[in-house]
């Protein structure tokens, strides 16, 4: 025990897409959490380069699961709590041009189906009737998954900050973490540069640069950054529901995904190969033209969209595309919710609920599948095939 009496229960460390959501969860269940940020606010790190994509079609059912409760909690937020995350469930489409990606998408179906997904395969007339715009030439057809939409991550992340101070959390910026005390093999206080932390448990949120504090108590953890661009054009008016994922691989891009902003902003990004690791966000020149190449493949009517800007952030990558999520072996009392790679706005609110009942003694059936699969100490053996 340590001899200070700690005033937190929880120090979440990091206040990103999933921190802030787990902060939420934590406190509204009756948790006193403290949220240690290095940066200057809510969401300056990763969150903040995220362009708002939301679904729950993944291709491994531990995604499937935590996708669809984000999915549930970021689409009726507004219902439940009143703030507007301008939300559209405008769909998520993968189209095929070649039978490498059909066959990929085909092979998913009947799983993603058994999991609860409402994604359909469509041939290539039917999936022109949802976007009509797509490349008509050697179309083969598509899936079409209803159900996904995006929101605004910035409007997400000042909803969830909001009603976390308003349940008690207790944020502190511009403080980084920079190790924790440990007695008798536990976590006893987390240690910044302005004082120590005691809790009963820290929980581990610090996106792409969580290995380096992982390290300082004998934590591997498998996870890098790696840096991914984005950009977004002009807004005219709507002529676009879903969001729209290319999976085709082509020069210097593994895929790329775009769709229309309820404002009427195209707003783009795409997967670099090689993928560019290391923790630069300066955006490059030769972003803008290779995106514009693998656009107009997709669109051809995108040519006269005029972009605006472009950006790039950092996904914290790990080896098999897929989170870290339990407990830490080394150190007792810690807790790891990272590992996000691409898709840590779209997952951070379940899984933001999912620490709060583990750390609760009230995990589900659903959550220890989920923690099983993604263990921070799997063998990191399988390859995810919609990253
Ligand atoms: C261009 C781009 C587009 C994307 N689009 C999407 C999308 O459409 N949908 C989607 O789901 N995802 C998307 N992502 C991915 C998403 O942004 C990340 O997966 C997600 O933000 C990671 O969440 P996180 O909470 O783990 O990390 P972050 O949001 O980065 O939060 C981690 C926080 O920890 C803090 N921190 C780090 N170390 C310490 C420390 N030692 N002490 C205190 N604080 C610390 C950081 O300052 C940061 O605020 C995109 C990413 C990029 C780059």
């Amino acid at each position: 025990m340590s001899a200070t009496r700690a005033s937190h229960d929880v120090v979440v460390v990091g206040a990103g897409s999933v921190g802030m959501p787990a902060a939420l969860a934590l406190a509204e269940s009756g948790h006193r959490v403290l949220v240690p940020d290095a940066r200057r606010g809510p969401g300056h790190g990763s969150h903040k380069a995220a362009i708002g994509g939301v679904r729950a079609t993944h291709a491994d059912a531990a995604k499937i699961l935590l996708g669809l409760r984000s999915r549930e909690i970021l689409s009726t937020w507004r219902e439940r709590r009143g703030d507007d995350l301008e939300w559209v469930t405008g769909g998520y489409v993968f189209p095929a041009w070649r039978d490498q990606e059909a066959s990929t998408l085909r092979a998913l179906l009947a799983a993603q189906r058994a999991a609860g997904l409402d994604v359909r395969w469509l041939d290539a007339e039917a999936l022109l009737e949802v976007v009509p715009d797509l490349e008509r030439r050697d179309l083969v057809g598509g899936t079409s998954s209803a159900s996904d939409g995006h929101c605004s991550p910035l409007l997400a992340m000042e909803a969830f900050r909001a009603h976390a101070v308003r349940a008690g959390v207790e944020l502190r910026f511009d403080e980084p973490v920079t190790g924790v005390e440990v007695e008798a093999g536990r976590f006893v206080a987390a240690v910044t540069p302005r004082g120590r932390h005691p809790a009963r448990t820290l929980v581990l949120a610090a996106g792409a640069w969580a290995r380096e504090l992982a390290a300082t108590w004998g934590q591997d953890l498998r996870v890098r950054p790696d840096a991914h661009e984005a950009g977004i054009t002009e807004p005219v008016a709507p002529f676009l529901a879903p969001l729209v994922v290319d999976l085709r691989p082509g020069p210097g891009s593994a895929n790329v995904y775009f769709f229309q902003h309820q404002t009427g902003q195209v707003v783009f990004c795409l997967t670099p190969a090689p993928l560019a690791w290391g923790d630069d966000t300066r955006e490059t020149s030769s972003f803008l033209p290779l995106a514009a190449d693998r656009l107009l493949a997709v669109m051809p009517r995108l040519a006269s969209l005029r972009v605006r800007r472009t950006w790039r952030g950092l996904y914290p990558m790990t080896p098999d595309g897929s989170p870290l999520v339990g407990e830490s072996r080394e150190v007792g009392g810690i807790f790891v919710a990272g590992g996000m790679c691409g898709q840590g706005f779209m997952l951070g609110p379940a899984l933001g609920e999912l620490v709060d009942r583990v750390l609760r003694d009230a995990a589900t059936d659903d959550d220890r599948r989920v923690l099983e699969a993604l263990s921070p100490y799997r063998t990191f053996a399988s390859d995810e095939r919609l990253k």
